[in-house]
């Protein structure tokens, strides 16, 4: 058992109860976006414990808030853009298509995303004549949202943010986030401010990773310092209904190594009715092992070996004389270099269809950030595929990498040649 006696035991951000008990610590990490130019690579960089902990009271896995949202999100130079990437765009049309039909959304309903990001979903409802309103915290994404068309607010959302957007602009018939849940500092005040803007017969719905699949996947990775919360139906189930909102139906997607889709709607309301589906994945998280501690326990013994494993084919490929490169910059692929200490010495440089992170260097690490043909320009033996989770379109994309008979490796659950 992990359970360690600290001096400073930081309270639970769900149930307030003391956090005693490790499920993964990888170390002293810097931030994931916070990629450097070349003017910078002489300047010290902050480097933040990475130490995830589970609260043996609600089973929140959580990261204690080491570094203030503003510093993450709100300087602008936050640098993830999702439209880069194709798979998910798609993802986008296929909900707007899904809930719109399924909820009768139409002229008459107001559809709010909070973490609206550059408005690629959000722009598939304007398309449709859907009154919109996004809320998201980093100006530059919200500008590119407001260049497509998608009315956006800069701001950070809780129960004050709601209150003001529910006055301004009405409740929501339709309130949705995706992606955001984990990244919220303040857990109960976002969740409350979700109740306040949603209206009376309204329906929110909600996208994070399942922790289910971060440990069956060894998905070690996807723990990052943007990425408070690390989350099972169970207790995002607890959370919901402390704050009067109860789940009613769940998807399991394939999104992010395996994510969930969380329907709620306002407690005491009959419709919609409670899918079976509901009790279904409640009793399959249950008979995992997810409500006790020695499942969270020996999850980071696991991790410690991925480690080694990982090493240990980058050192026999290094050593056969093999050139090893980076596909994409994902703030998964900063923690998984900085925790196995992957630098220049494996991986020549990584490459990213982003203009925005081209150029760059990747934090902690200073793998440089380049453009994907380079790849065809220096031939390089192994391409690691850093967002794995993106494995079979980015070796689609990148086929011609097997021309120069190159292969692919990817990192995660374990290293695997494809
Ligand atoms: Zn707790």
């Amino acid at each position: 058992m992990t359970s360690e006696l600290r001096a400073h035991q930081p309270p639970c951000r769900f149930c307030g109860a003391p956090l005693r008990d490790t499920f993964v610590d990888l170390g002293m990490s810097p931030l994931c976006q916070r990629h450097l130019r070349a003017d910078q690579l002489g300047e010290m960089e902050p480097f933040y414990p990475l130490h995830a902990y589970v609260c043996r009271e609600c089973f929140l896995v959580q990261i204690e808030e080491v570094v203030p949202p503003q510093e993450i999100f709100g300087d602008g130079s936050y640098a993830y853009f999702s439209s880069y990437a194709d798979s998910w765009l798609r993802h986008a049309a296929q909900y707007t298509e899904l809930v719109t039909e399924r909820f009768g959304l139409g002229q008459k309903s107001f559809v709010v995303e909070i973490a609206s990001n550059d408005g690629y979903l959000l722009q598939n409802f304007v398309r449709r004549g859907i009154p919109v309103l996004g809320i998201e915290p980093a100006s530059n994404t919200a500008e590119a949202a407001l260049r497509k068309g998608v009315p956006t607010l800069v701001r950070f959302f809780g129960a004050e943010a709601a209150t003001d957007v529910a006055a301004e602009h009405g409740r929501a018939s339709l309130l949705l986030g995706n992606n955001v849940l984990a990244h919220v500092p303040d857990l109960n005040d976002f969740v409350s401010g979700l109740a306040i803007l949603l209206a009376p017969d309204g329906v929110l719905t909600m996208e994070f990773p399942h922790l289910l699949r971060l440990v069956e996947g060894n998905q070690f990775d996807t723990i990052y310092h943007e990425h408070f919360s690390y989350l099972s139906f169970g207790t995002v189930a607890s959370i919901f209904a402390r704050h009067g909102l109860e789940l009613f139906d769940v998807d399991e997607l394939d999104t992010h190594g395996g994510s969930l889709r969380v329907y709620a709607r306002h407690s005491g309301r009959e419709l919609p009715p409670i899918t079976p589906r509901v009790a279904r994945l409640l009793e399959l998280e249950t008979r995992s092992g997810m409500r006790e501690l020695a499942w969270y326990a020996s999850f980071g013994e696991r991790v410690k070996e991925t480690k080694r494993k990982l090493l240990e084919f980058l050192i026999g490929a290094k050593r056969a004389g093999k050139s090893i490169c980076g596909y994409g910059a994902p703030g998964k692929g900063n923690t998984l270099l900085n925790y196995c200490g992957i630098r220049t010495d494996f991986i020549d440089y990584t490459v990213d269809r982003s203009p925005h992170k081209q150029g760059g260097f990747l934090p902690g690490t200073h793998v440089p950030i380049r453009a994907p043909e380079e790849l065809t320009r220096t031939r390089p033996d192994y391409v690691l595929i850093l967002p794995w989770n993106l494995q079979d379109e980015i070796m689609e994309q990148m086929s011609i990498v097997r021309s120069w008979g190159g292969r692919f490796v990817i990192p995660i659950p374990e290293v695997q040649v494809r």
